[in-house]
């Protein structure tokens, strides 16, 4: 049986654009890639190459040898030709390995493994997504190998896979279940053994039946359940699914595994299959490319270190100038200053808006009209309009009291705000603020 979460919205999906797109897995690799040695929370990593070296397909670049870290891997073979700061999503400059491609198809070469899931141990298992440099690809990227490690130590009992992709125009995840679902649940099944639970359960929208229809038919004796919630944005925070699945809240202030629960993306799923069965590293993924002012909206298989500008070329360029480049979705996605930005691990989609057509820019702020509308669709159940209220003012304290930290900053309450306040920025600046003050003390 299917919960429902509190709060939340029903925005435009416009996913129709690219939800029947078959992922063009056959793109010409870029002659140039910009692969940031950053792309995972936690430690970056240093380079294990040097300027003038060559390197072959799936490569380890760089790695790190104590903290939370994910190695990364050459997505071409190629000549390294600059390893300095170069600008990333987040609008920073890190330190990036930048590879010319030599057109020599040159790939690494390990044996993928070829037995059964019950017969790779999970401490080859949780070895095997470290050394692929899996990260979770729903957005939060978070390394695989120490979330499996503290699942185990933290004694989950129920696995949720992640599938609802609730985010409008994003239809990566759609398609990677309707194409390769035989790496989801085989994914699933890994994660399964590695953390020895019996509870896992698959989570896809009801607006997608033809994901559900193929992952069902898949998952068919297989003891994993495949579970149909109803389309409401964002069905796919972690939280609003384990309320959705279980009928069980996170606490204000903990995390999924203080009540015995880890979720997973379908596509991190799909990425811990390729690790272990076919000796793939993470240096591809998939990333619909939609919006507005996109001429031929599509999910394409992007390397790791390929530039948005390339990716809108392959889309056949815009239809007009955009006035705005957003990457990971409308709602939580981040607004983008250049086109010489690279894919990442986790960039799911890259989005352009043409001047009008339902995505204008906010007009700026006004006042609160104390409608209660951010209140009522608030899926973590906070007050916006007080936290706005003491963020504008500097009252962090306030703001910490009002739970501010459980903010998903899904966008809900900006949504709906007739006064078009910012209330996601005044979230984030007090989420921001609060931390800073908590690590100086
Ligand atoms: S306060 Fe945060 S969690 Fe609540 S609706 Fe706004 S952005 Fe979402
Ligand atoms: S939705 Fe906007 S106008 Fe209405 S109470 Fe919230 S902040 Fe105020």
């Amino acid at each position: 049986m299917a919960f429902s979460f509190r709060g939340g919205i029903h925005p435009d999906y416009q996913k129709e654009r690219t939800a029947a797109s078959v992922i063009v897995s056959n793109l010409p690799q870029p002659e140039t890639v910009v692969i940031p040695l950053s792309q995972h929370i936690g430690v970056p990593c240093q380079p294990l190459v040097k300027v003038g070296d060559r390197v072959v397909e799936g490569q380890k670049i760089g790695d790190c040898q104590e903290g939370l870290c994910a190695p990364i891997h050459a997505s071409i073979p190629g000549i390294v030709k600059a390893i300095e700061p170069r600008w990333n999503v987040s609008g920073i400059k890190v330190l990036s390995v930048v590879i010319e491609n030599d057109g020599t198809n040159g790939q690494i070469e390990i044996e993928p493994y070829t037995g059964e899931v019950t017969d790779v141990t999970p401490d080859q298992i949780i070895a095997l997504a470290r050394e692929a440099g899996i990260v979770g690809m729903g957005g939060a990227a978070f390394p695989l190998h120490a979330k499996l490690r503290t699942a185990i130590d933290r004694k989950v009992t129920s696995v949720i896979i992640n599938g609802c992709e609730c985010e409008p125009f994003i239809t990566a995840d759609h398609r990677a279940m309707v194409e390769y679902p035989r790496f989801i649940v085989t994914g699933a099944e890994l994660i399964r053994h590695c953390l020895g639970v019996d509870d896992v359960v698959i989570c896809v929208e009801d607006n997608k039946p033809d994901a559900l229809a193929t992952l069902r038919a898949t998952a068919d004796g297989t003891g994993i359940t495949v579970l149909e919630l109803p389309t409401k944005y964002p069905q796919g925070g972690e939280k609003q699914l384990i309320r959705a699945v279980t009928g069980r809240e996170v606490p204000p202030g903990k995390l999924p595994m203080d009540i015995g629960c880890a979720v997973f993306n379908v596509d991190t799923c799909a990425s811990l299959y390729r690790a272990i069965y076919r000796a793939q590293p993470l240096i591809k993924r998939v990333v619909t490319v939609s919006g507005s002012a996109v001429a031929n909206p599509a999910n394409l298989l992007a390397r790791i270190g390929t530039s948005y500008r390339e990716l809108f070329r392959h889309c056949g360029g815009f239809t007009e100038e955009p006035y705005k480049i957003v990457t990971g979705g409308p709602m939580m996605g981040t607004a983008q200053h250049s086109l010489d930005i690279p894919v990442v691990k986790n960039t799911s989609s890259l989005l352009a808006f043409a001047p009008r057509g339902g995505e204008e820019a906010f007009p700026d702020g006004d006042t609160c009209i104390r409608c209660g509308r951010c209140v009522s669709v608030c899926p973590m159940r906070l007050q916006p309009t007080k936290i706005y209220e003491n963020a504008v003012l500097d009252r962090f304290s306030e703001c910490a009291a009002l739970n501010v930290q459980d903010c998903i900053e899904c966008g809900c309450c900006a949504y709906v705000c007739p006064a078009k306040l910012y209330l996601v920025q005044a979230m984030r600046m007090a989420k921001s603020q609060i931390s800073r003050e908590g690590a100086k003390k």
